[in-house]
């Protein structure tokens, strides 16, 4: 469905493709009404969408904002990996300071998603994290990677390997993985992918412990990348999380492809609507700002839990991903 050669375009070609849609100081206009239409719905929600709209200006136009770096360190304590946190009654934070890892509690069992860079992180941040939080890792049953980079799978073999976990991927993404890893050269910080195991379809339900996630493939980040419904509840109220599953524009930037993360997260953001979703999350930190949100959390009491931004925030959220990639198609 997807032309293999567009995935494989070289980062260099990619980044002088963007750099020729935007050497001139003029925004076309239809190009302008996505931005706007970005920013408005990202709003101070959802920073990263303000910053992905900025890839369809020229410097003088773009939003100043913190850069990502920033928005790394925001919260917690600067230069030292985030601790994990207990966010929802079933729904556990374990990332460190550029990507999350996520586990889902059932009374039969873990939801794991994302597995960080590699078997280290896996082991400080997942295995102790839980730990911390008085989870046993070894109750670790399934593994959604989110999508075939190794910041998300790169732990997945150690996890799986030690607690017979299975891996699921979409189809897309477990082809997209081994031919990255083939001819790439691999990250120096990743670990090598998982073993082929599960293959998720899209809308497919995963039900364990009597909780059900619905996974959908959302390609545009990745060929296959997936994004999910996850039930929560917050001291025995239920809310529904909606988790984007790939945030960057770091694909070979074409229109076509541009279009298609464009089409996915513009349906993306209909399936949290009709779900009535009202907890926007990502897997990354700099992106839901987990970090800062975690720091909420320990001092919040009774009041609101700083994840619940309502079903109407949900929706702006997960469209913002959508015209700003609109945006950048429109540059062409
Ligand atoms: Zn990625």
């Amino acid at each position: 469905m997807i032309n293999k050669r567009i995935w494989m375009m070289s980062a260099a070609v990619s980044l002088a493709l963007a750099g020729a849609a935007v050497a001139q100081d003029t925004v076309k206009p239809d190009v302008m009404k996505h931005v706007e239409a970005g920013r408005a719905l990202a709003g101070k929600n959802s920073p990263v969408g303000l910053i992905l709209c900025n890839g369809a200006l020229p410097a003088s136009k773009k939003d100043k904002l913190p850069n990502v770096a920033e928005l790394q360190a925001r919260g917690g304590v600067a230069g030292q990996p985030p601790e994990p946190a207990k966010v929802f009654d079933n729904l556990y934070y374990l990332g460190i300071r550029h990507v999350s890892a996520w586990a889902v509690d059932t009374p039969d069992g873990i939801i794991l998603f994302d597995t960080l860079d590699n078997h280290t992180e896996a082991a400080d941040a997942i295995e102790g994290g839980l730990r911390k939080l008085g989870l046993d890792p070894a109750r670790i049953k399934y593994i959604v990677v989110t999508h075939g980079h190794g910041d998300h799978y790169g732990g997945a073999k150690y996890l799986a390997d030690k607690y017979k976990a299975h891996v699921l991927m979409s189809a897309a993404d477990w082809k997209y993985m081994a031919d990255r890893f083939a001819t790439d050269k691999p990250h120096p910080g990743w670990d090598g992918p998982p073993a082929h195991d599960m293959v998720v379809t899209d809308g497919q339900k995963l039900t364990l412990g009597g909780e059900t996630i619905t996974l959908y493939v959302t390609p545009g980040h990745t060929p296959g990348t997936i994004s999910s419904l996850i039930p929560v509840t917050d001291h025995g109220a239920r809310h529904l999380v909606a988790q984007w599953g790939g945030t960057g524009f770091n694909f070979p930037h074409s229109q076509e492809n541009f279009k298609i993360y464009a089409d996915s997260a513009a349906r993306f953001s209909d399936i949290v609507q009709a779900a009535g979703a009202d907890v926007p999350l990502s897997n990354h930190p700099e992106t839901d700002s987990a970090i800062v949100k975690n720091d909420l959390l320990k001092t919040r009491g009774n009041g609101p839990n700083p994840y619940v931004l309502g079903k109407d925030a949900t929706v702006r959220f997960m469209k913002a991903f959508s015209e700003c990639a609109q945006a950048q198609e429109m540059t062409y």
